[in-house]
């Protein structure tokens, strides 16, 4: 049964794979000389500042968010990047009401994307972090943020605008690395958690072993 659906998945997976290299859309991903992605809802957040000068942004951090926890769709996670959460909506919020954080992405359930923060800029979505012995990765990271949880899978749509983004990152930026956000803050963080198909996103993404150092 396993094996029959991770079948069809893939199948479908390299239909997409092949379809999306060759739409004319695939160029709309690609950030322009700002840093913005035309493809991408653009929603201002105020939670980054300048990277340090001659860094280059070589390393994509993907990460999961759900806001409030396990609920998708409440327009909640685009507020919270926005410093705008109504902290009455739910309990938990209590708790990050004064949290100030946005990643440069976030791909919702139907595989939408938004753009919060320059390519660019440092956003500041990684907090304390250490990749390969270079901390501070908010210094040289885009950050996507992909609407989900550790306990639930994430969805088709997401993983065809995820491999796009990152195809499209790679060709406006010296992309070294993507790496998930409990890579680099182990013991800290576990998103994207242990449903996100690091595989599934190479394929479609065509990304080669070597840019999955913690898959190896
Ligand atoms: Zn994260």
């Amino acid at each position: 049964m396993a094996d029959r659906a991770a079948k069809t998945s893939d199948a479908a997976d390299a239909a997409d794979a092949s379809h999306a290299a060759h739409a004319a859309s695939d160029a709309d991903f690609v950030p322009n000389a700002d840093g913005w992605v035309p493809a991408a809802r653009h929603v201002p957040s105020p939670n980054y500042d300048a990277r340090p000068a001659d860094l280059p942004t070589d390393l994509v951090v993907i990460h999961n968010i759900s806001l409030p926890p396990g609920q998708f769709g409440t327009g909640d996670i685009e507020a919270f990047f926005q410093n705008r959460l109504d902290i009455s909506r739910d309990p938990f919020y209590e708790q990050i009401r004064d949290v100030r954080v946005s990643a440069h992405f976030l791909i919702a359930r139907d595989g939408a994307l938004m753009q919060f923060v320059a390519c660019t800029q440092r956003a500041w979505h990684a907090g304390q972090s250490e990749f390969l012995g270079r901390p501070r990765c908010n210094d040289f990271s885009i950050g996507i943020e992909i609407e989900g949880t550790d306990d639930v899978p994430f969805t088709a749509a997401q993983y065809r605008t995820a491999a796009a983004l990152v195809r499209a990152l790679r060709l406006a930026y010296p992309i070294d690395a993507v790496a998930g956000h409990s890579d680099i803050a182990p013991g800290r963080k576990t998103d994207p958690g242990p449903h996100f198909d690091w595989d599934r996103l190479a394929k479609l993404a065509q990304l080669p072993p070597a840019l999955l150092p913690y898959r190896a």
